[in-house]
């Protein structure tokens, strides 16, 4: 292990060198001038982590930065927060970075930088990648079970193949609904369907809004003898069947064709493929 006060003295001493002269110079103020206000200010913040139980588990983030190499001291030395010394490298706090490379400012929580499955750098940096035959988003399709199948099949798009992005890529690629009763074709960024947190999808399944191309009557008329006996069946007084989507979650009224029992079923559940809802009175016979 090396010396830990190495890391944070180069750590301290690259910095000017990387700040604009008026950046450096407020910071400057702030460390000979602000000493007496700033000890207490971070005591403050280590007692408000401590509080949330940010310090984390693992050992100290700068133990970590001196014991791993090249990595390490990347990561010490992106990091733009007061010296973490209550920190540990698997903190959940959402600690400001600066990246060394492209200079991009993120918020990152500690420990998905230092862990060792898929740590995370810097997302602009990411975003412009270039995709190499192990890392591009057919790869990354691959490795993501059903939701990796599903993109892969969505993605039609002709001007990119897909083994000539990553999955981070803000390349706005035109995709396909997989649904066979939407087919609907769309533009999008990879990364907006292939984040973690709130991917998009299809925006006409996602869209409950009906309009004149997309209702309950639009869609029983392209869909033959089924969609007759749907728009037969659709009894309810309370919204006429223009005012709904296929895929409505709203429950409707329906009339049984065949033995005029009435109940209640949601759109979706009398539209889906597999498994649609019939007539219950029908169906216990
Ligand atoms: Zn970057
Ligand atoms: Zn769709
Ligand atoms: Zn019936």
């Amino acid at each position: 292990m090396r010396n830990l006060s190495i890391v944070i003295g180069r750590n301290i001493e690259n910095r000017p060198t990387r700040l604009s002269t008026t950046t450096y110079s407020r910071r400057k103020k702030a460390t000979t001038v602000g000493r007496s206000f700033r000890a207490p200010a971070r005591r403050r913040r280590a007692s408000i982590m401590a509080k949330k139980g940010q310090k984390g588990p693992g050992k100290p983030f700068l133990e970590w930065c001196a014991e791993n190499g090249k990595r390490g001291e990347r990561v010490a030395n992106e990091f733009r927060e007061e010296l973490p010394t209550k920190l540990t490298k698997g903190s959940k706090y959402k600690a400001k970075w600066k990246c060394l490379k492209c200079k991009h400012v993120w918020r990152a929580k500690m420990f998905s930088r230092t862990r060792s499955d898929k740590p995370r750098g810097c997302p602009k940096c990411a975003h412009n990648a270039p995709a190499s035959k192990k890392d591009n988003f057919l790869t990354w399709c691959e490795k993501n079970g059903e939701r990796g199948k599903k993109l892969s099949r969505e993605y039609v798009d002709k001007d990119k193949p897909p083994t000539e992005l990553t999955y981070a890529s803000n390349y706005k690629a035109k995709w396909k609904c997989s649904n066979v009763e939407c087919k609907h074709e769309w533009r999008a960024a990879v990364n907006n369907r292939t984040r973690s947190h709130k991917p998009t999808g299809c925006p006409k399944c996602a869209n409950h809004m009906p309009s004149k191309t997309n209702n309950l009557l639009m869609w029983c008329e392209k869909n033959g003898e089924r969609g007759k006996k749907l728009s037969l069946e659709y009894v309810d007084k309370d919204k006429p069947p223009t005012a709904v989507t296929y895929g409505s979650d709203y429950k409707a009224l329906w009339k049984c064709a065949e033995c005029d029992h009435e109940w209640l079923a949601t759109l979706k559940q009398r539209t889906k493929t597999s498994y649609p809802n019939v007539c219950p009175a029908c169906k216990a016979r």
